[in-house]
């Protein structure tokens, strides 16, 4: 099983980071090792995938907290595992409760803010990217948690490029300039990953601080991919919890 990592949580000993891929699991065709019950696998196969992935991370089920993401720019703070509707960030300061965004080409960004010992997670697609949801996440803990964005370290994970990401002028006019460019045949490819890093930059998150993970994953079969695959392409998680 491959299970993608973060350099910069890797200095942070207390943080578990890890991202699931397509590999590892017992789904069949292209669903390999999918983590959802929502894209008509097998549910007992989506059983064994979390149950092997889980136990590659070393934690228990019973510790994640889920997200039910509806592409909003909805955040809560969990204090408990479980599910939780209609949102697509969650933040806590507990300690082993491990935050988990559901992802198949959309953007999943990790934050941790190690002086106040807050995490967030969030899955910024397009439309949560074009509202800002990135922004409103920092902008909660700062209001809420005291964070200072300086001391806030952020993971921006593996998802659609702009090497393939095509859009219309209609979603690319949503986002600053610099993360799109035009195509001959008017459409445009969009750089989520660069929007969301421009958010955290505004909002005095340090350059030196935001990790860019460098792969796209409609290119790379080692991903799931729904523009690749289609609505019922698997999903992957990321997750992040403080252990100690
Ligand atoms: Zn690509």
């Amino acid at each position: 099983m491959t299970i993608v990592r973060s350099e910069i949580f890797k200095r942070f000993p207390e943080i578990l980071f890890g991202m699931s891929t397509n590999s590892g699991g017992v789904s069949s065709g292209t669903l390999g090792l999918n983590l959802s019950f929502h894209v008509n696998d097998n549910p007992d196969d989506v059983k064994e995938n979390r149950k092997r992935f889980f136990a590659q991370l070393g934690i228990s089920e019973d510790h994640v907290a889920f997200t039910r993401q509806q592409h909003t720019v909805n955040i809560v703070t969990v204090n408990q595992s479980g599910i939780n509707e209609n949102c697509d960030a969650l933040i806590t300061g507990k300690r082993n409760i491990f935050l988990s965004i559901s992802v198949a080409d959309c953007t999943p960004v990790m934050l941790y803010d190690p002086r106040e010992n807050i995490i967030a997670g969030i899955h910024a697609g397009w439309r949560g990217t074009a509202g800002r949801i990135t922004e409103k996440t920092v902008l909660q803990l700062k209001n809420d948690y005291n964070c200072d964005p300086a001391e806030i370290v952020a993971f921006i994970g593996p998802s659609a490029g702009k090497c393939c990401y095509e859009v219309g002028e209609e979603v690319a006019s949503q986002f600053p300039e610099r993360c799109s460019s035009v195509l001959p045949n008017g459409k445009y490819l969009l750089d989520v990953k660069l929007a969301n890093a421009i958010q955290l930059l505004e909002c005095g998150v340090r350059n030196s601080n935001i990790e860019v993970h460098k792969e796209c994953t409609i290119e790379n079969g080692l991903y799931h991919s729904h523009r690749r695959d289609g609505k019922g392409s698997g999903r992957m998680l990321a997750i992040i919890g403080m252990t100690k």
